[in-house]
């Protein structure tokens, strides 16, 4: 079997493992990122980026690239019940200076970043290439085996990185235990044409009882669609047929029901995402580390995932190019301080996407009444406002 020996090898090459490939290579350290597709094409992912994953694209030196390549500056949420509109956010009135989020399709983003990372020596991007085992020697993890293009392969690593995403086979394969908790929802995605009397800078978020839908301009002229149906429901709504689909969000936003039918003609048209968050009580164990969703799964809310990946990569990648020179326990100590820095900003989210995720499950009439209520009083203190918003897309760029 052939062999590879590599400073750091990082499975995974969506937004985590990519940007701290790209930190790592800046850094001068020799690493391979594994990926198990040919391609970055991947859609229903991840594509509007938090204002502090903004500013941390401006910190990694690539947002100038990515606005070139194309993207949509989203300036106002507006949240709104039966026709009504109960909170309504505009990014304008915040002081920092990354204030809206982007809406920055992956396929762009991930090849931006191999792009920069490919420019130093030290960098290897794997392309369909499976992480299949972990190898093990003194109770350590010393890397990875692998399934590419040319057969079986050992990679040999200092560090082995996990960012293989929510369903984590390094995660599984690593013998640390973790805590899956679904939500009460899934939901389904899709993609519409913005309406002409729509505008390409709103993201609208719309209730009904029990029920909502996120309706979030993407690049460049579309509008990704998200709904939620019951835990595991999708059987039932197929087998209620396409109408059901339509009929659901016509509760939601009526006044796109012909661009619903005239695009919504086939399941193929839609995705399902299993919406759950799970909790890694440790992050690491000798010689391997998780990152970015394989560390801690977060719901789709308030768009979060691509940040905290971010955030992992740019807060990991000094640590372990300090750490890799003085050996493997000061790797251990820099995998661990790691978790210690991210993990109390991980929990906020986490608790904040929870709150929100159980407003939305409303459905009797008096909670629904206090849900409306409760939004109303928030849009007029702007303060609080502010606040709370503050927490959710700020948490980076506090003053
Ligand atoms: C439908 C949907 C909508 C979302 N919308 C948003 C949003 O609007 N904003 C936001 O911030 N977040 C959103 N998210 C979450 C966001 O996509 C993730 O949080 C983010 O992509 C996590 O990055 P990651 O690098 O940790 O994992 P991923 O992006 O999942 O990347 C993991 C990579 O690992 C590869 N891989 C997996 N197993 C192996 C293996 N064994 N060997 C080699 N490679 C492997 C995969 O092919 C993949 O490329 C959404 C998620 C979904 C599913």
């Amino acid at each position: 079997m052939d062999k590879l020996s590599v400073d750091v090898c990082v499975v995974g090459g969506g937004p985590a493992g990519m940007a701290l490939g790209l930190e790592l290579a800046r850094r001068g350290c020799d690493v391979a990122v594994v990926e198990q597709t040919s391609h970055f094409n991947r859609s229903f992912r991840g594509e509007t980026v938090s204002p502090d994953a903004v500013s941390l694209l401006a910190r990694l030196g690539i947002l100038e690239n990515i606005t070139a390549a194309g993207a949509l500056v989203n300036r106002k949420m507006k949240l709104a019940e039966h026709g009504r509109t109960l909170l309504e956010v505009d990014f304008d009135d915040f002081p920092h200076h990354h204030r809206h989020p982007l809406d920055v399709p992956q396929p762009t983003l991930l090849a931006i970043m191999e792009h920069e990372a490919r420019l130093h020596a030290s960098f290897t991007l794997l392309r369909n290439t499976s992480a299949i085992g972990l190898v093990e020697s003194d109770g350590a993890i010393v890397g990875i085996r692998s399934r590419g293009p040319a057969g079986e392969q050992e990679i040999h690593a200092r560090m082995t990185v996990g960012a293989d995403g929510r369903y984590s086979n390094i995660l599984e394969m690593s013998g640390l235990t973790y805590r899956r908790e679904p939500l009460e929802r899934d939901v389904v995605w899709l993609k519409l044409p913005v309406p002409a009397d729509w505008t390409s800078d709103t993201y609208h978020i719309r209730i009904a009882g029990g029920r909502h839908g996120l309706f979030i301009p993407t690049y460049p002229d579309l509008m990704r669609v998200g709904f939620n149906i019951p835990k595991g429901g999708l059987r039932n709504l197929r087998r209620a047929g396409l109408t059901s689909l339509h009929t659901r969000l016509d509760e939601l936003a009526p006044e796109l029901a012909d661009l619903v039918r005239d695009n919504i003609r086939n399941w193929s048209d839609t995705s399902v995402l299993d919406i759950f968050t799970s909790v890694v009580p440790r992050w690491s164990r000798p010689g391997l580390l998780l990152i970015g969703d394989a560390a801690h799964t977060l719901s789709p809310i308030l768009g979060q995932g691509v940040s905290h990946a971010l955030f992992d990569a740019m807060t990991l990648a000094p640590l372990l190019s300090e750490a890799l020179p003085k050996g493997r326990d000061e790797l251990t100590l820099a995998a661990r301080e790691f978790q210690r820095i991210r993990e109390p900003s991980l929990r906020r989210s986490r608790s904040l996407q929870l709150r929100q995720e159980k407003l939305f499950t409303f459905s009797d009439p008096v909670r629904v009444l206090l849900r409306s209520t409760f939004y109303r009083s928030l849009n007029r203190t702007p303060w609080l406002k502010k606040r709370l918003l503050n927490n959710v897309f700020f948490q980076l760029q506090k003053q």
